[in-house]
């Protein structure tokens, strides 16, 4: 929040100050506050709101640091944290250059009741068409996710935008409460183009997503923690680790201890099919997905049907791969934008994985199948990539006959 005071007549002590902060509409303690503001040192409060952006004016004589403090505690109070996650770097210069590039992609979401998805939509998308922000935000009753690209200071006011949008998330004014942004550094913005939607955050099996309790959604294991659990798991403690993507997104990497998920789609993904039983209903289950979201929700699933011990890797393998680094990690990770995929942790340092259609060389390829009908992503290395001819094993063989 930018605070701003001036002495703007010397003669009278006049004062001048502002505190602009990105949350519209006031509330009716701000008001109690600025009328009592007001009559007690004759301070005039006012609000202007350009461009989405409130900001309290306070013109009065004799400035005091601490009215101006009481409100900057009252506003901030209201507000998210943002916490942002970047990139881990090999050296200071590369994390120099890197910083230096003039875009950001930027990813996170917030689990939070939102009573009016389209109204929200709408300024989401006012704002990012003001802001040049391309990319996807959805919105929906259960909360918003994005993944949007622009300019670095536009992303970094965006993700203030947001938290100033949601004062009301459980536990905001509890020490700690953020929003977890990850921020990449990028040349050029990663998308195409702005999509701003009221619609389903996440598309679980109807099945599971019927009587889903956001409330209760497993506990959030910091990416250190995670860490310390998977090494825990290979000394012999007890625990499952489920990937909560897709088939070609582990293809193209994983946490070693995790089985290929077997599902194309998150919508087919159900407890049976990640293999558990109801003899798991007390083993320690270990979630991780991209950026965090799919967890929240597939955790909420499991939390339902009575598995006890549901753990998220907060932030996704994205928090991890910037805090931890490759630790745990084989391969690549999969993102849904123009980089197609990213490193964990350091650029070519994670172990890399063997190409599922041969099983020899080492995965570098990725594509979605020329077949329309099929489209489906297929991971592969060099050679198949050249044998396949842009189609998936079973269509090449198909045509091959
Ligand atoms: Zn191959
Ligand atoms: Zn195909």
């Amino acid at each position: 929040m930018l605070v701003k005071a001036a002495c703007t007549n010397e003669v009278t002590q006049r004062w001048t100050a502002s505190l602009g902060y990105t949350r519209t509409g006031v509330s009716p303690t701000l008001v109690r506050l600025a009328q009592k503001s007001a009559t007690e040192a004759r301070w005039r409060p006012s609000w202007l709101s350009p461009g989405g952006l409130a900001n309290v004016l306070l013109t009065g004589l004799g400035f005091t640091w601490k009215r101006l403090l009481k409100w900057r505690r009252h506003i901030s109070g209201r507000k998210l944290t943002v916490e942002f996650s970047s990139p881990a770097y090999l050296s200071e210069s590369a994390r120099l250059a890197s910083e230096q590039l003039p875009c950001r992609v930027l990813a996170f979401y917030l689990v939070t009741a939102v009573r009016d998805p389209r109204r929200e939509a709408l300024l989401h998308k006012q704002w990012c068409r003001d802001h040049s922000i391309v990319g996807r935000v959805w919105v929906s009753s259960r909360g918003i996710n994005a993944q949007v690209s622009g300019r670095t200071a536009d992303c970094v006011q965006y993700a203030h935008f947001v938290a100033g949008r949601f004062p009301g998330v459980k536990g905001a004014k509890a020490k700690g409460a953020s929003l977890l942004c990850k921020l990449d550094p990028v040349l050029e913005p990663a998308f195409p183009r702005l999509r701003v939607k009221a619609k389903k955050l996440i598309s679980l099996a109807p099945e599971l997503d019927r009587s889903l309790d956001m409330e209760d959604r497993g506990q959030d294991l910091e990416p250190g923690e995670w860490q310390r659990r998977m090494q825990g798991l290979e000394s012999g403690k007890p625990g499952k680790v489920l990937d909560i993507r897709n088939n070609y997104e582990w293809d193209l990497g994983h946490f070693a201890p995790a089985k290929r998920p077997g599902t194309e789609e998150l919508v087919e993904m159900s407890p049976s099919s990640l293999g558990l039983t109801s003899e798991d209903k007390d083993t320690p289950l270990y979630m991780y997905c991209t950026g965090g979201i799919r967890c929240e929700f597939f955790g909420a699933a499991l939390r339902k049907k009575g598995f006890r011990q549901v753990y998220k890797l907060k932030g996704g393998v994205q928090h991890y791969g910037n805090t931890v680094g490759d630790e745990g990690w084989k391969g690549r990770l999969f993102v849904f934008d123009r980089r197609n995929s990213v490193a964990v942790g350091l650029e070519g340092s994670a172990s890399q994985l063997a190409c599922p259609i041969c099983g020899g060389g080492v995965v570098e390829e990725f594509w979605n199948c020329a077949n329309l009908d099929c489209n489906r992503r297929v991971v592969a290395c060099r050679a198949c990539a050249e044998r396949l001819l842009g189609c998936c094993q079973e269509c090449r063989h198909r045509q091959g006959q």
